[in-house]
């Protein structure tokens, strides 16, 4: 089995690009560019020095030995949270600023829900300095003052989508529209592996770097490369992407998928896509979405922002409907009590979403031989506000 895309951008039954007409030539330029740049040694010169001096990478493959003794299998966290900005939304978006440099183009859109893909994307507009504009739903611009604030203290322009919900989605259809009406100098940064080809792949690709430094820490830490669980919590998907990567091949590592079940699995609140989700398209591309019998796409619910997405990437929805990756859903209450859980037994405050991965350590039989990692997406600090509120601290 094998699970890169073929040239048109399946996985399996999943993927493609499915995008009206209007769309058709810039996600064609991108998908005839994307490895010719980023495949060249100038290229991964760069993005490897700005991973290196920008973000802080390598970032460390810690040893959970307090998680450890709880649990009794050997559990290791690969510490995205410190990256710059606190999670590992920047090292796909370094990646795409280059490649829009590359093609020449002088003006950044990106979509946004909780915000943190959007300061991601302002972050390295500023890098560079590109104009940058993310689209928000109003809604969502209410819920996530402080992450707007930042995308305007970094010089972005933060424009809101009225129509709708005023959630994601509807951001994600006032940033196509741009698109369309901007075809020649503008680049849309994707900030999951979610949307038509090659952005499934082309965000999978700059966010592998994950897994790539987990096979030489494994090795120095245990004599080995390869963990025999990896768990990673999945929203559209691109942080379980870069953790699977050069595991996804070796059938020996268990890939496990936390999914974000809300209030419950079968509450109406929630957002457990691979059990919930029936084929269709979504954001161009064909996958798993909780959507009607007549196709409209259901409102996603969780606690945390970052995973209460509709669907999965193609990837994702390839790997669990094939058996080769295993999904758990996880509710808002299991996801609380982890994220005190790791706070209190390690030290580190984790971001909500990462809580969800936590949370599948009570679900899975553990032996001391096991190695696992957890891939630790990013920090608390932005989930502060919802900690205070539920722990009444
Ligand atoms: C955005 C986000 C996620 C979910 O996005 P994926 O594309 O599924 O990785 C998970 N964790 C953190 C900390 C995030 O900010």
């Amino acid at each position: 089995m094998t699970f890169q895309p073929t040239d048109q951008g399946f996985y399996g039954e999943y993927g493609g690009a499915f995008v009206p007409e209007m769309l058709h030539a810039n996600v064609e330029e991108l998908r005839q560019n994307y490895l010719k740049f980023s495949e060249t040694e100038e290229f991964k010169k760069e993005f490897q020095s700005l991973l290196k001096d920008y973000v802080g990478r390598p970032t460390p493959l810690y040893f959970a030995k307090r998680l450890t003794e709880k649990y009794g299998s050997k559990i290791y966290l690969k510490r995205e949270d410190l990256c710059h900005t606190g999670a590992h939304k920047v090292n796909n978006t370094i990646g795409q600023i280059l490649l829009a440099e590359k093609l020449g183009k002088k003006r950044i859109i990106a979509e946004t829900g909780a915000g943190q893909h959007g300061v991601a994307t302002a972050t390295v507009c500023a890098l560079k300095g590109l104009q940058c504009i993310v689209y928000m739903g109003e809604h969502d611009i209410k819920r996530q003052a402080p992450n707007v604030s930042r995308m305007k203290m970094l010089g972005a322009e933060v424009r809101p989508a009225l129509s709708g919900s005023k959630t994601l989605k509807d951001a994600t259809n006032e940033a196509i529209r741009d698109w369309i009406n901007n075809p020649n100098d503008t680049f849309y940064i994707i900030g999951s592996v979610v949307g038509p080809h090659p952005y499934p792949d082309m965000v999978a690709r700059f966010q592998s770097v994950i897994s790539e430094e987990i096979k030489w820490q494994l090795q120095e830490h245990e004599g080995r490369e390869n963990p025999d669980m990896v768990i990673a919590c999945v929203g559209g998907g691109s942080n379980a992407a870069g953790a699977f990567y050069h595991f996804m091949e070796d059938e020996r590592v268990k890939l496990v998928a936390a999914e974000a079940a809300g209030l419950g699995v079968d509450s109406g609140k929630s957002a457990a896509t691979s059990l919930l989700g029936t084929n269709g398209i979504l954001h161009g591309s064909r996958t798993l979405l909780m959507q009607t019998a007549d196709g409209q796409v259901i409102e996603p619910y969780s606690v945390s922002a970052g995973l209460d997405y509709p669907g999965i990437g193609p990837l994702h929805a390839h790997l669990i409907t094939s058996g080769r990756a295993k999904s758990y859903p996880i509710t808002d209450d299991e996801a609380l009590e982890s994220v005190l859980e790791v706070s209190r037994l390690e030290g580190i405050i984790p971001a909500l979403e990462t809580a969800h991965a936590f949370s599948v350590l009570n679900k899975i039989e553990h032996h001391k031989d096991q190695v696992i990692v957890v891939n630790l997406s990013g920090r608390g600090d932005k989930d502060l506000n919802t900690y205070i509120e539920h722990f009444n601290f």
